[in-house]
This record gives structure tokens, C-alpha cells and sequence, in this order.
């Protein structure tokens, strides 16, 4: 399984647009990895995980095709993670698409009625994107990946998801936005031993600062956790990423601490392959 990271800050990114704070000051002279623009995943070259508001600029300077994309899974509505306008791009007169092009997208009631109703406005082009409503436990397949959605702990407002992606005898979960996984959620991760685990960071090293984030610390409770049930192992690669403006998310300080426990900070840019 091939993992691109095309943004991996948290929803203002990093630097923040009018922060005047010594961190965003600092990375706009650093650049390079201390650049962190907002949450989405590429899997395999077909698959993607979150569309930000950021999408764009990752077709433009971060290597991003979607015209190979073909489906499209969305964790919940926060515009770090969709940008309905920009999916319905798609739609003609917008986009001119090959016989039989479309886009599927999964995601949760909120998710697929926004875009239904920009949908809705384009009758001809209905088919082009193709909407799934999916609740969490759902389990699907979208091309050659097998989907599982999993409860997040991260809205009171909407079912927001998690996703366990399985292609090619590997197995990948995708687990952020949240705070500490709910019950339910760790009692379906039971099904999976993972090859890959990428963690909501929001908080870095600041503990417990937001009710619907997890820092670094909680993310060392969960790898711990998953090893004691045997759902990861030595081979497990774990991933930290979202991270937030203010806690100094400058690459080489994560990498530094890090690499002591396993884990190996996202950036904009990074490959994985497993
Ligand atoms: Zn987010
Ligand atoms: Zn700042
Ligand atoms: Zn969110």
C-alpha cells in the first residue's frame, strides 16, 4: 500500500493565515516540512482520504491527480477535511470527463447532502459524482480497497468517522479527527492487525488541552493499547499528524521526540510505502 500525505496541519495550518505568533513566524522563513497545510491522504493512487480546503493547491504544487482519483472517503464536515464546492468541480460544465468518468465519495449524512444539494443543481451530470451515505461499522469496498468506518470521538453535531483500508494484504487505519477512540471503536479494531496507524497529533506535547483531539501522549496510550490486544506489532508503522499551530509543530522538534517511541511525524510531501 502506497500512503502520499498532502497536508498534515490542523484546520488553521501551519503557518496560520494571520498568525503573528514566533511559530508561524518561524516556519514561514523555515519552509521546507515546517509548511503543514490542511488534512488529506492519498492512498495508492486511486483512493483519497479527505478533500480540504487545500486540495487545490495539492493538485497544483504537491503532485495530487485527481483525474485518477476514483473514490473519494470523507471523515466529517469540517472544511480541513471537505470542500464541497471544490469536489463538484467534477460536474460539467465545470470539468470535461472521459465516457463513463465518475467519483464516488463516502460519507456521513451531513457530508452527502451538502453535496447532493450542489448536485442537484447540475440534473445532467448527476452521474459523474456518486454519493454514499455510510454510517459508522459500515463496511464497503470502493475499487480495490475494503472499508471499514469506525466512531470517532470529534463532533456532537454529526457522525464523524474513521477508516480501516485494506488493499494488497495490507491493513491501514486512518484515525483522525478524534479524541480517544470510544469503546465501540476498539472493540471493531479487534477484526484488524495493522500494518500502518496514522494518529490524530492536534495537541503535540500539550495533554489533555482539547476534548475532541488527541496529543502525543494519548497517541502512545493507543499504540500501547493496540499492541497489549496484538492489533499492531514490531512491523506496525505509526504516524503522527494533524498537529496544531500553536505547539511548535516544527518537523525536526517531532522527529527528535518522536522516534524514541516509534512514531514518525507526517509532513506535506511524505511517502510511505508498506
Ligand atoms: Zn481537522
Ligand atoms: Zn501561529
Ligand atoms: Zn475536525
Amino acid at each position: 500500500m502506497k500512503l502520499h500525505f498532502y497536508g498534515t496541519g490542523a484546520s488553521e495550518g501551519f503557518p496560520s493565515l494571520f498568525c503573528q505568533c514566533e511559530n508561524c513566524a518561524s516556519a514561514r522563513k523555515l519552509g521546507g516540512k515546517n509548511i503543514r497545510t490542511r488534512a488529506s491522504l492519498g492512498v495508492d493512487e486511486e483512493l483519497l482520504i479527505d478533500f480540504s480546503q487545500d486540495t487545490y493547491g495539492h493538485c497544483l504544487y504537491g503532485g495530487l491527480d485527481l483525474t485518477k482519483i476514483r473514490h473519494l472517503l470523507i471523515t466529517h464536515s469540517h472544511s480541513d477535511h471537505f470542500c464541497p464546492a471544490d469536489i463538484a468541480n467534477i460536474l460539467p460544465p465545470m470539468a470535461v470527463t472521459e465516457e463513463g468518468r465518475t467519483l464516488d465519495v463516502y460519507g456521513n449524512a451531513v457530508v452527502t447532502e451538502r453535496l447532493d444539494s450542489i448536485r442537484r443543481r447540475f440534473p445532467e451530470a448527476n452521474g459523474k459524482l456518486r454519493l454514499h451515505q455510510i454510517r459508522a461499522f459500515d463496511c464497503f469496498r470502493a475499487g480495490e480497497h475494503e472499508i471499514t468506518a469506525l466512531r470517532a470521538d470529534h463532533m456532537e453535531t454529526e457522525e464523524s468517522l474513521l477508516y480501516v483500508i485494506r488493499g494488497g494484504g495490507k491493513t491501514l487505519l486512518y484515525g483522525q479527527d478524534s479524541a480517544m477512540f470510544p469503546e465501540d471503536t476498539w472493540q471493531a479494531l479487534k477484526d484488524f492487525r495493522f500494518d500502518c496507524v496514522l494518529l490524530d497529533c492536534t495537541s503535540v506535547d500539550q495533554p489533555h488541552h482539547f476534548q475532541t483531539h488527541m496529543s502525543f501522549e494519548d497517541n502512545l496510550s493507543i499504540k500501547r493499547r493496540m499492541e497489549e490486544e496484538g492489533l499492531a506489532g514490531d512491523g506496525t508503522i505509526f504516524i503522527a499528524t494533524h498537529f496544531v499551530h500553536t505547539f511548535a509543530p516544527f518537523h525536526d522538534r517531532l522527529t527528535k521526540m518522536f522516534a524514541p517511541y516509534g512514531f514518525v511525524p507526517a509532513y506535506d510531501g511524505m511517502e510511505t510505502e508498506f
